[in-house]
């Protein structure tokens, strides 16, 4: 009798989520392919979907939680090791309060059920001040941007790609990203589609990136002028009277103040600075706003810069003035099947979003959507006084290698009294804890994506089911925070999780029914937990997301609609169509209608008028980062799959750049910034513009004390040994990454 199944899986790697279809034999994984049949992705696979099985298999996993004794990491038993995080906790925050705990959130905590759920658990129980995560190195200048304009930070519209003619691409490459804060699988196949009935696809970027090549049209930039770029845009739509909001227009506040802002970014006075000639600038604009289905997409590029929130509200801004926002074949906001902040409460009594509502100690920098800078953890924990922090918690990240001046954040992690941090790997973070508890394989794990359907290119709902039963001897990821939670909370390392679990879901339970636009708005509680019996964990809490949802069941409303009992019939998932209109409904803002110009952003504006007319380039060098299809996060370099071929941690340089420094392609540069230095190979090429250099980030794995195997044998070099942690966007505190000044020479030069 054959032991071989096939088995269905969303892919938890990255943005795009492709459904991936698994044959299994016991309990190995013999072949990962795309899942033809999967109604988002339609077969899309990349080489880190196939990697899937390396992850599960790989023997640097960690299986077993690691508690630090006399100096060394230790294997533990589960109970022996939650003993230890309250041993070492609790003291510290009965002595000096829950913000002397910090929490750091890395980019996995989106990916997977159980830490998107029940991470909120734990924060809500702790309630520290000092929470910090990958967002404020990567997309939380557009968060905060859309925050602004329409009323939640997770109001992101993304490009309605299947039916538009004219895609605008701005600091970013989703030929191999698949998209980001826009989940778009086989974004070069429909980059395809675009163009083969007509649409043209224009790329602005500083590298020549797969997207850029194969674009109809590619401009370099230079780093950190897109907001410049786009100021210049709307300029050019007021001054040759292109600007048509259409259905729009009765929606939208702020017109007459973002036109009267945009006066003196005249394309002439812009061209300079971000290398574009102003002729090409007001060719832009004219080919927006004379394209009846088009959008303007922005992203990493232009979020992690000096002017990160402006560029991103300008995006919208342009989207908005052509008449392209909520438009069919323009950027819609996706109508996700649960989860998503913009289908709770009343439209037009939302009360928007807050920032500020409280500052680092130190530096005295604002929180955004909760969170302080991770920029500026370090400092927090090295600075004595009140409210210094002692202890941290990290949840699947990486900071060291993935936030600015990791070499300062490693010391610093050094004089912790405390560290606990949830994790699957020993690596350059984790080996400075107290007690690693490590979570299961993603194989383990049944997934339902509550995020990435808030930001897809299209409408649907997917479940898939553990493909392996998890192990009957480890806790999953859910369970270990939630007595976490219970130690934080006070209630012991023995607390009864069980009981834990019920009082999160009633939380929900109550949240839907008295949330007026809910189906579920007025029932009673105990009727609906009812409802949910047997299910516990991550399924009760998506069953009732569902079923309360804008397609749901609204238990036994809309006998029709989803459930998760329903999803889990459709192995491939259900199409919920394309992207539709959904203004006014889907706005949160108190007005009700779209802020097109926030006063915050208003004030940002004079800081980019101080940068017109600014000093022109002289030979020196900034550095960029870039993507590559067979990485996303640092532990994706411990799978042989993705880390064979040729050496992805190179210094890219443009020719003349290489000549004039004495730079040969494969030789060994120098490159310094104000807070470190790296020696990295060279690849000499012309796909990066003259003035630019590249690195890819979460390299650097030549720590001692990790169990990194495969990372180790080709280390690469740690990018953010170089990145800044003074300089930020200062609306939003995310890190500037793409522009960094440095000195570039041949290594052993000095
Ligand atoms: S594109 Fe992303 S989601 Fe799709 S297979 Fe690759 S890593 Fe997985």
């Amino acid at each position: 009798m054959t032991t071989r199944q096939t088995k269905y899986r969303i892919c938890p790697l990255c943005e795009a989520t492709c459904g991936l279809e698994l044959v299994v034999d016991r309990r190995e994984v013999t072949a990962v392919r795309g899942d033809a049949a999967d109604v988002f992705s339609q077969g899309f696979i990349c080489p880190k979907g196939v990697a899937l099985a390396q992850l599960d298999q790989d023997p640097d996993r960690l299986r077993e939680p690691l508690v630090r004794r006399n100096g060394t990491l230790l294997p533990a038993a589960w109970d022996a090791a939650f003993v230890e995080v309250e041993r070492r906790l609790t003291p510290i925050i009965a002595q000096h309060g829950a913000d002397a705990v910090a929490v750091y959130l890395g980019n996995p905590n989106v990916h997977n059920l159980s830490l998107a759920l029940y991470g909120q658990a734990l924060l809500r129980t702790l309630r520290t001040q000092n929470l910090y995560s990958a967002s404020t190195v990567d997309q939380i200048p557009k968060q905060l941007a859309a925050g602004l304009m329409f009323g939640t930070f997770m109001s992101v519209a993304v490009p309605d790609i299947e039916r538009c003619d004219f895609l605008l691409v701005l600091g970013a490459n989703p030929f191999d990203s698949n998209g980001s804060l826009w989940t778009v699988p086989d974004f070069p196949g429909r980059l395809r589609a675009l163009q083969q009935r007509g649409g043209r696809c224009v790329v602005v970027d500083p590298r020549r990136s797969r997207t850029a090549a194969a674009a109809d049209q590619h401009l370099f930039i230079v780093p950190g002028t897109d907001a410049y770029l786009l100021m210049a845009i709307v300029y050019t739509l007021f001054d040759e009277g292109l600007v048509a909001l259409g259905r729009l227009a009765g929606h939208t506040n702020g017109i007459a103040e973002v036109k009267a802002a945009a006066q003196p970014f005249v394309p002439a006075a812009v061209a300079p600075l971000c290398g574009i000639p102003a002729d090409t600038i007001r060719q832009l604009a004219r080919d927006l706003a004379r394209a009846p289905r088009g959008a303007v997409y922005g992203r990493i590029g232009t979020c992690t810069q000096e002017f990160g929130t402006a560029a991103s509200w300008l995006v919208d801004v342009c989207n908005v003035l052509t008449g392209k926002l909520d438009r069919e074949g323009g950027a819609l906001f996706p109508l996700a099947p649960a989860f998503a902040a913009n289908t709770y409460g009343e439209p037009g009594v939302g009360r928007g979003v807050r920032i500020g509502r409280r500052h680092s100690r130190v530096r005295g920098l604002p929180e955004v959507m909760g969170e302080l800078p991770c920029a500026c953890l370090a400092e927090e924990i090295e600075t004595p006084g009140a409210g210094q922090i002692r202890a941290l918690i990290t949840i699947a990240g990486n900071p060291v290698l993935s936030t600015p001046n990791g070499a300062r954040l490693a010391r610093a992690l050094d004089s912790l009294e405390c560290m606990i941090s949830l994790d699957i790997y020993l690596n350059e973070t984790t080996r400075h804890a107290d007690v690693i508890l490590p979570g299961l394989s993603p194989l383990e794990d049944s997934h339902y994506d509550p995020i990435f359907t808030q930001f897809a290119y299209r409408n649907a709902a997917r479940y898939s089911p553990p493909v392996f039963a998890p192990p009957p001897d480890r806790p999953q990821e859910w369970q270990t925070l939630l007595r976490l939670t219970a130690i934080v909370a006070g209630q012991g390392a023995g607390a009864d999780v069980g009981l834990l679990d019920d009082f999160v879901a009633t939380t929900q339970v109550q949240r839907a029914v008295g949330d007026p636009r809910s189906p579920v708005y007025g029932r009673a509680p105990d009727d609906i937990l009812a409802a949910l019996v047997p299910r516990r964990g991550p399924e009760r809490l998506v069953d009732l997301a569902l079923r309360a949802g804008p397609y749901g069941d609204g238990f036994g409303a809309h006998p029709d609609g989803l459930s998760l009992s329903k999803l889990a019939a459709y192995p491939h998932g259900i199409d919920l169509g394309p992207l539709q209109p959904r203004i006014p409904e889907s706005l949160r803002t108190p007005s009700g209608k779209i802020e097109l110009a926030p006063q915050q952003l208003l004030d940002d504006v004079q800081r980019l008028r101080a940068g017109l007319g600014g000093a022109q380039r002289n030979g020196s060098l900034v550095l960029v980062g870039r993507r590559h299809l067979r990485t996303n996060n640092s532990w994706m370099h411990n799978l042989p799959q993705l880390t064979g071929g040729r050496p992805l941690c190179t210094l890219h340089i443009h020719p003349a750049d290489a000549a004039r420094l004495g730079l040969a392609d494969g030789g060994v540069a120098r490159v310094a910034a104000r807070v470190g230095a790296v020696e990295v190979p060279v690849e000499v090429t012309d796909a990066i513009m003259p003035g630019v250099v590249s690195l890819p980030h979460g390299f650097g794995h030549d720590q001692p004390g990790t169990r990194l195997t495969v990372a180790g044998a080709r280390p690469g070099v740690n990018s953010n040994l170089l990145a800044d942690e003074l300089a930020l966007d200062p609306l939003s505190g995310n890190a500037i990454l793409n522009g960094i000044p440095v000195q570039v020479e041949p290594a052993g030069a000095h």
